[in-house]
């Protein structure tokens, strides 16, 4: 007999997870809620534009999320930088205030100030140092305070929960950073990577993205970007590979209940699965692999200590909010960047992905620039006509083509839930993938993954899940 295994949620940790149980023989049915795959990296049509709720990257070090990609045949629909390369833009001239330390970046007669970080082909952490020591928005002195953080960060221990307790912002200030080097710096990465304001991080979080991103190899921080839409790289792929393994999936199927104890007559352990609609399903093993407030009603009792579920609404949540603006003619000419000294926070152009040159000749020649805005508590209620008043500025004194432009479509995607709340403290809350009860495991990006809320995260999350499975299924007395 095969092994009945049933996975609840099929964003990147469900598929993962249901992919690695599937070719290891079991007979996988994956259940996700809404009509289709994909989780958070999710896309939708809107007057014949493909349009990603949210704008999603990767990084070169991002090996199991890498590792998905090339499984689901998709690692040719990304671009991977060869080298890590970032222009950074910020306000000149009469547009925007330089602020004092803004150094000796140009930006006179209206034109944006414009900086390129671009690693050299050195090892790391030696790799970055000739970028940021021409780094224009930071003062030479701001410049050189910058290595001491940077080294002391290779002594942290993210897995020590004193350091999951301190706030990054705290931490980089003790070592000389002021607020100019956070924001103009440090922020950059930080606050995409962990979806919160940069001083409000977990210190242990950020230590796994600067120790990682950039202490580590050179190639750890090249960027990679999806050259299709997230519907179709994880989603549609998803859904391929797992019929092609003979796996089951059902969506519009959403779960309510996991009962223990209940799945053959007569058998010993097991699981019923309680679906909102329809028949009840039986199961040998669960991977549990929904959002953290949405596993916390679903955790069988006994299962966990019901502290450490309620505890999970501790992780709260962190909005991202997407800004999308069609310009009718061309106004930035790199694929992405990032901005700073503007409420621009990284820009990326979405003209090919979203198919806009394949509609009528009313959109020939246009382009479809997304703005994607983390840590983004402040926009995400706010009115798309308030956005618009606030974004369509900032962008044109960001790019000096968009003052001529016509702006043919502006519209706003808002991921309330985005991402857990990648806080001090955070850590403590995340749990295993192992529960009290054989034959169920976690899954998820908000699990003990010792990474970011991220699809990296989450890939991990869906092997260790699998992986944890196969061990409990096997000392289980399940029949194989
Ligand atoms: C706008 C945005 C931008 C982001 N940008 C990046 C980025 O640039 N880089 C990066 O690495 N990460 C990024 N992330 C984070 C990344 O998308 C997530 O970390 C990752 O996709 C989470 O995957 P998951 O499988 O853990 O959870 P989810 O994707 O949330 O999947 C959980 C699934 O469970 C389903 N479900 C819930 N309840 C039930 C139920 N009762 N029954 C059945 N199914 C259920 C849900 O419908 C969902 O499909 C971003 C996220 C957002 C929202």
């Amino acid at each position: 007999m095969t092994r009945k295994v049933a996975v609840i949620g099929g964003g990147l940790a469900g598929i993962t997870a249901a992919i690695a149980l599937a070719e290891s023989g079991a007979d996988v049915t994956l259940l996700e809620a809404r009509p289709r795959l994909g989780g958070a990296t999710c896309s939708f049509s809107r007057d014949g534009l493909t349009v990603d709720t949210g704008q999603h990257v990767f990084l070169g070090c991002c090996s199991a999320y890498r590792g998905l990609l090339d499984r689901l045949g998709m690692t040719e629909h990304t671009t991977l930088q060869d080298r890590f390369d970032v222009t950074v833009l910020a306000p000149g001239g009469h547009g925007g205030v330089v602020p004092p330390g803004a150094g000796r970046a140009p930006g006179a007669n209206g034109q944006p100030r414009k900086a390129r970080l671009r690693r050299t082909a050195l090892p790391g952490p030696l790799h970055m140092l000739p970028a940021l020591g021409r780094y224009p928005f930071l003062s030479f002195a701001e410049r050189m305070s910058v290595a001491r953080p940077a080294l002391a960060m290779r002594r942290v221990d993210a897995a020590d929960p004193a350091v999951d307790s301190q706030r990054f912002g705290d931490w980089l200030a003790r070592r000389g950073q002021d607020d100019r080097t956070r924001r103009a710096l440090w922020d950059l990465f930080s606050v995409s990577a962990l979806n919160i304001a940069g001083d409000d991080a977990s210190l242990a979080l950020a230590a796994v993205v600067v120790k990682t991103g950039l202490l580590g190899k050179n190639n750890a921080a090249d960027i990679g970007v999806p050259a299709l839409p997230l519907g179709e790289l994880h989603g549609d792929a998803g859904a391929t590979l797992l019929a092609k393994l003979g796996a089951q999936v059902a969506l519009s199927t959403k779960v309510s209940a996991i009962e223990h104890g209940a799945a053959e007559p007569g058998q010993d352990g097991g699981f019923r699965i309680r679906l909102a609609q329809g028949d009840p399903l039986t199961a040998d093993g669960v991977v549990l692999a929904v959002p953290h407030e949405k596993a916390a009603p679903l955790i069988p009792a006994g299962a966990l200590p019901e502290q450490t579920v309620a505890g999970w609404a501790g992780l709260g949540a962190s909005p991202i909010v997407n800004v999308h603006v069609i310009y009718d003619r061309p106004v930035m000419d790199l694929p992405f960047v990032a901005a700073i000294d503007s409420p621009v926070q990284w820009v990326f152009d979405r003209t090919r992905i979203s198919g806009l040159n394949h509609g009528g000749m009313d959109r020939r020649g246009h382009q479809y620039l997304a703005i994607s805005l983390s840590a983004a508590d402040q926009y995400a209620d706010t009115p798309a006509a308030r956005l618009r008043e606030q974004f369509l500025p900032a962008l044109a004194e960001l790019f000096p083509a968009a003052r001529d432009a016509r702006v043919a479509e502006f519209f706003v995607t808002r991921e309330r839930r985005a991402t857990f709340r990648q806080a001090p403290g955070s850590g403590a809350l995340r749990p295993k993938a192992a529960t009290a009860r054989p034959g169920l495991v976690l899954a998820g990006a908000w699990t003990d993954t010792g990474w970011p809320d991220t699809m990296e995260g989450a890939v991990r999350s869906g092997l260790t899940a699998a992986a944890e499975l196969k061990a409990s299924l096997s000392t289980t007395g399940v029949p194989k």
